[in-house]
Order: structure tokens, then C-alpha cells, then sequence
């Protein structure tokens, strides 16, 4: 069965509760205005007929009706009967024809054709066995006819008033709920275009739906990313294995047709196992720098005392310590993750050393400079020239000396670059061919 939307489903249930509650309300009306109408004319006829009693003299079989006796009087008609029941003053109205027993004192409503009337009789005696009856009659047609106005007002209002709820709520409804269209719309055309890069971008409120909206872009960017890594990741893989994978494969080759002796077959495999190891270095950079292109923009970052961090660094490095300074101009303690820190400032220390002379000198350096601390690796190096100090940051790039002479695959500085990212921080470089390379991490400091 096909299910309504939310909307129309709570615009019907508030639609016909709201028509219920009007009924109720109205027929609770009713009967609240009958018995005031009921009881207003019951109070008018006892008023009227008390009075005429008082201006009634009956003695001796001889009736009397003073100056100030009101036969018709606010609606009410009075009417003097014998003990006989034969009238002895007074007029019935023309549309009264019913015989209605006497009864003193109690008021009675009584039914003549269409009209309704209310009756109050009392008894007057005189002496022991005489006596006459005053009967005070009262149209009561108003409780009818006030039911009626309300009735026919109510058969006209109440459809309007309906109409008009279940309009309203509908269109309140699809007010409230056109964010949730908004956010199904992207879900499909993301889907439909394969196309991550789209966003909900509501205008951000306090309300429900902002916030669901806020969190699926959130999502979304954070599935874009993931994706992009990857693909990013196959494409780099695929890319750069290809090399070392086909030298592999025609060394192979070439070993099985041509290597005979035994240190012939022994240079090759020490071929192919150099460029298995590079193979695997490929492999597990491209996955550290994936992972951190992953990472969620809140990387856990803990207090860290930078010095005492450089200090343990320092101490486990596979160079000759004459070689590498440590400079801590100031004490330090600043939000980071030091196991990405580490290998940030390590992968600088093993380029200082790769790239730097032969027999040269590292100098690391802590510094606070304004709102910043600074980390400076230094090398006495030949130093990068000037049109390659942009290209160094990319994926792969290696300048075509060091290429040839030393083992890397172009990927540390891309990953030194994001880790800075990951910390809220930023990479610079100064480089001549006189003074060496400066690599320097800045994190500014988080207000
Ligand atoms: P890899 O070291 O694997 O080649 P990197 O991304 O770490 O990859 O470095 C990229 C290139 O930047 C290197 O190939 C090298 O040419 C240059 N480079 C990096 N550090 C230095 C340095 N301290 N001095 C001179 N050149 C450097």
C-alpha cells in the first residue's frame, strides 16, 4: 500500500481533530446557552405570575383582578381558571390548543404543534372548597430558535474553519519540512551524478533540520575526501610501481636467458631486491600520506613540550652527533601529536643529511616568534634552486640530481606539507646555493 508523506498524514489527524474538537466545543455550547435561555425564561414566568398573584382577590365566589393584574406581560400570558378548569380571564394564545393537567407551583414545558411552552400554575383558595388557578403561559421558542442560528453558522463556519486549519497546517508543514526536500534532492542528485563535491549548504538556523544538514555535509566532505585519497592513492600506486615492477620483470627475464654463473644470478637478485625495498617505501609512504589526507580536520592533539621532543629525536638519530646541533632558544609547550611531529621533523633531518655535503652540519632550531613557534631544520648544503623550491612540495617531484643519486620517491615533503596542515600550521623554505636550505615548521598559536 502506498504510504502517505508525513506531512498530509499530520495535516489529516490535526485537520479532523481539530473538526472534533469544534464539534464538541459547539454542541458543549448548545447546551450550556439552552439551559440559560431555559432558565432565564422559567425566572421570567414564576416573576410575572408572582405578581399577578398579588393583584388577584378572590372571596366568596367573587374574583377580582386589580388595576395593576397584567393578562400578557414580557411574553408571558396569564390566564385565571375556576376550579372547574373553566377559564375565567385572560386569552389563549391562538397556537396554545393542548389540555394540560393543573399542577401548582412547578414549571413544565410542554409541546403545542411546532411551539414549545413553558407552564407555571398556582392555586388561589378561598375558604375551604373554593378556590381559582392562575396559569402562566410562556412561548419558549427561543432556546430553539438561538440552536438553530448556531447550528445553521456552525454547518457554515465549521467546513470553512476545517478548510482553512487543514490549509493552513498543510502549508506550515511544507515550510518546515523543505529542508528535508532540500537534503533529499542532494542525496539524489549525488547519487545520480556520482558527484561528491555537491553540498546541502542550508542557511544555517538553531533548527532540526540546519543541524542535519550541517552534519551530512559534514559527511560528505569527509566521504569526498576519503574517496579522493584513494583514488588519488590507486592512481600514484599503479603509476609509480610501474617502474620498479618492470625492471623486475626484465631483469627476470634477462637472468633466466643469459645470467650463467652464480654471481651473475647474485647481481640480479640484488637488483631486483633494491627495487623490491623501494617498491615497498612507495608503498608504505603513499599509505601514510593517504591516511593523513583522511584524517578528519580535528586531528587529536595533545600538550607537547617541544623541546624535551626535539631532545629524544636528537638522541635516536642513526648520524654522527657532531654533526647535528640542537639549539632550543625558547621552552615550548604547544597543542600537537607528537608522533606526527616526529616524523615530520625526522623526514627534514634525513633530507638536511641526503642532500647536504658529505661531511656538512644540521642545525636544529625551537623558536617563539610573535604568536608562533617555529621548528628549523638547517643543512649547509648546495641549497635548491629557485625554480624548484615550488615543485619540491609536490607529489613525486625530485630534482633530476638527486634522482639519480639517491634512493627516495619524491613523497616525504608532500607529507611533511600535510602534517603542518593537519596542525593548523604552514611550511616555509629559504635556500641558496651559498648558505644551505631552511626548512621551518610554524604553528601559530590557537586563540
Ligand atoms: P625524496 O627525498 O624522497 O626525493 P622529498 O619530497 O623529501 O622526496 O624531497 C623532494 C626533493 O626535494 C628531493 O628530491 C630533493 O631534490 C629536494 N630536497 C629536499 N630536501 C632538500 C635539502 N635539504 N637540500 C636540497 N634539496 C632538498
Amino acid at each position: 500500500m502506498r504510504k502517505f508523506s508525513v506531512k498530509i498524514r499530520i495535516t489529516v489527524w490535526l485537520t479532523a481533530l481539530t473538526a472534533l474538537l469544534s464539534v464538541l466545543l459547539l454542541s458543549f455550547l448548545l447546551s450550556i446557552s439552552n439551559a440559560v435561555i431555559y432558565q432565564s425564561a422559567a425566572s421570567q414566568l414564576s416573576y410575572v405570575l408572582r405578581q399577578n398573584l398579588t393583584h388577584v382577590n378572590f372571596e366568596k365566589g367573587k374574583l377580582e383582578l386589580e388595576e395593576a393584574f397584567r393578562f400578557y406581560q414580557n411574553g408571558v400570558s396569564t390566564l385565571v381558571y375556576n376550579d372547574s378548569k373553566a377559564l375565567l380571564a385572560g386569552q389563549i394564545p391562538v397556537s396554545y390548543n393542548i389540555e394540560e393537567a393543573f399542577e401548582n407551583g412547578r414549571i413544565r414545558t410542554v409541546s403545542s404543534g411546532d411551539d414549545t411552552y413553558l407552564i407555571l400554575d398556582f392555586r388561589l383558595p378561598s375558604g375551604w372548597e373554593d378556590g381559582i388557578w392562575l396559569r402562566g403561559l410562556m412561548e419558549f421558542s427561543g432556546s430553539k430558535s438561538t440552536a438553530q442560528n448556531l447550528l445553521y453558522s456552525a454547518m457554515i463556519a465549521l467546513p470553512a474553519f476545517v478548510i482553512l486549519a487543514a490549509a493552513g497546517g498543510y502549508r506550515i508543514l511544507q515550510t518546515a519540512f523543505s529542508p528535508l526536500e532540500q537534503i533529499t534532492k542532494t542525496a539524489e542528485s549525488i547519487n545520480e551524478a556520482k558527484d561528491l563535491s555537491r553540498r546541502i549548504a542550508l542557511t544555517p538556523g538553531g533548527d532540526e533540520f540546519s543541524r542535519l544538514a550541517a552534519v551530512f555535509d559534514a559527511l560528505l566532505e569527509r566521504l569526498e575526501r576519503s574517496f579522493e585519497a584513494e583514488k588519488q592513492f590507486t592512481s600514484d600506486a599503479s603509476h609509480e610501481l610501474r617502474t620498479p615492477v618492470s625492471i623486475i620483470k626484465s631483469a627476470c627475464e634477462y637472468s633466466l636467458k643469459y645470467d650463467e654463473t652464480r654471481k651473475e644470478q647474485e647481481e640480479t637478485i640484488h637488483m631486483i631486491s633494491r627495487q623490491a625495498e623501494k617498491m615497498s617505501e612507495i608503498i608504505s609512504q603513499l599509505l601514510n600520506i593517504t591516511r593523513l589526507e583522511q584524517e578528519t580536520e580535528h586531528l587529536l592533539l595533545e600538550p607537547v613540550d617541544m623541546g624535551e621532543l626535539l631532545k629524544s629525536l636528537c638522541e635516536e638519530q642513526p648520524y654522527d652527533p657532531s654533526r647535528l646541533t640542537l639549539n632550543i632558544k625558547d621552552s615550548v609547550t604547544a597543542p600537537a601529536n607528537p608522533l606526527l611531529l616526529s616524523r615530520l621533523v625526522q623526514n627534514l633531518i634525513d633530507n638536511a643529511f641526503k642532500y647536504g655535503r658529505p661531511d656538512g652540519h644540521v642545525q636544529i632550531s625551537l623558536i617563539r616568534s610573535g604568536n608562533e613557534t617555529i621548528i628549523a631544520v638547517q643543512d649547509d648544503g648546495p641549497g635548491i634552486p629557485p625554480e624548484e623550491q615550488e615543485k619540491i612540495w609536490q607529489r613525486f617531484y625530485q630534482s633530476d640530481s638527486s634522482r639519480s643519486g639517491q634512493n627516495g620517491a619524491g613523497l616525504g615533503l608532500p607529507m611533511v606539507k600535510q602534517i603542518a596542515r593537519l596542525h593548523g600550521g604552514y611550511m616555509t623554505l629559504e635556500s641558496t646555493a651559498e648558505s644551505g636550505s631552511i626548512f621551518a615548521f610554524h604553528l601559530p598559536k590557537k586563540n
